[in-house]
């Protein structure tokens, strides 16, 4: 029998909840150190991929080493068209539902093929999460949504942060520079980081947040509702706007119990003092719904999809 691990640190005022993750690889009559080892490390990354607190054992058959071959080309993928200036913004409106006109727009990454294809980012930013270039990602993102500010007076944009790029007790300085070096206002700028990621480094996350909203900018707490955390949590999490995750949103017109959910979420971010964004609203019968529910703003295909950030935004020449 295997127990996963959980281990209660207390601190002066926090208590923090450590936990792991194991990869079981059985011995068989065949097998090396070197392939006993691998196999327990392919188990092992199937089981962090499954969240916290997991465990996975080894099997052949599970297509394990074919998802890592895939990752591996993945990465190759996103690193050449970091290194080959392949890489794009597309940009999604973020709705006022009072106002009924755009207030922000949320800069999405999106890879071109050397063929002139355009990719989607989750599987290539889950390969670059998992090996570390999801730092340089970010600061390219960083540098060209601030950018994209300059040029455009009057645009906010919202930018996601990966959690990689929250271990980075450096980033509120870099950010500060590259705002300052383009002249852009701190508020004009967002950053969207997501519950998992705060979570898992809750103390750290805590002070990076504090220190990159002294600087002016605003935060959002990315797929909220997915994941473990409490409202107790909500109410110390230093953000500005909530966003609900779109899979309790797209199912309003027939889920009773999701408009009840979403219905206490909402309280409790407006008891909270912060703004509620609806993700994946993709009609007019779910826009009534999270209008009804007291939701703030509205992202969703039923305003627009991203796009090029060249159509839709009458940018200055040069
Ligand atoms: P996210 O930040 O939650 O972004 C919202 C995702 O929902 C986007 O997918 C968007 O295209 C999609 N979406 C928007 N409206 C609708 C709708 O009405 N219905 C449905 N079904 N989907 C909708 P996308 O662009 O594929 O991005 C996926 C995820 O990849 C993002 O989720 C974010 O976590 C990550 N990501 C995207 N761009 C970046 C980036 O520049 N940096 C980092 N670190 N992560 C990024
Ligand atoms: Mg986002
Ligand atoms: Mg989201």
């Amino acid at each position: 029998m295997l127990q996963t691990a959980r281990f209660l640190c207390k601190g002066d005022r926090d208590q923090h909840i450590a936990t792991a993750c194991v990869g079981i690889a059985v011995v068989q009559p065949d097998c090396t150190t070197e392939s006993l080892l691998g196999h327990a490390d392919l188990a092992l990354s199937q089981a962090r991929a499954k969240g916290r607190s997991n465990w996975h054992l080894y099997n052949p058959g599970d297509g394990t080493r074919e998802s890592l071959l895939d990752r591996t080309s993945q990465l190759a993928l996103i690193t050449d068209a970091l290194h080959d200036n392949r890489l794009a913004l597309f940009l999604q409106p973020i709705m006022s539902i009072q106002a009924g006109r755009a207030v922000h727009y949320e800069a999405l990454l999106r890879v071109r093929t050397p063929d002139g294809q355009i990719l989607p980012p989750a599987p290539l930013i889950a390969a670059a999460e998992a090996s570390g270039l999801i730092r340089e990602i970010d600061q390219w993102v960083l540098q060209h949504a601030i950018s994209l500010i300059a040029s455009q007076p009057g645009l906010h944009l919202a930018v996601n942060l990966s959690a990689r790029s929250l271990d980075n007790p450096e980033l509120p300085a870099q950010l500060q520079a590259m705002l300052e070096q383009q002249g852009v206002q701190p508020h004009q700028l967002i950053l969207e980081i997501t519950e998992t990621a705060t979570l898992n480094q809750m103390t750290h996350a805590e002070i990076l947040l504090t220190g990159i909203r002294a600087l002016g900018c605003k935060l959002a707490l990315d797929d909220f509702g997915v994941g473990f955390s409490t409202f107790q949590y909500l109410k110390h999490l230093p953000v500005d706007f909530v966003k609900i995750d779109g899979s309790f949103i797209r199912t309003l017109d027939h889920s009773e119990d999701d408009r009840l959910f979403v219905k206490a979420l909402v309280e409790a971010i407006h008891g909270y003092g912060k703004l509620a964004i609806a993700e994946y609203v993709e009609t007019e019968a779910i826009l009534r719904w999270v209008t009804e529910l007291g939701v703030d703003y509205a992202q969703g295909y039923h305003f627009g999809r991203p796009q090029p950030a060249e159509s839709v935004l009458p940018l200055k020449p040069g």
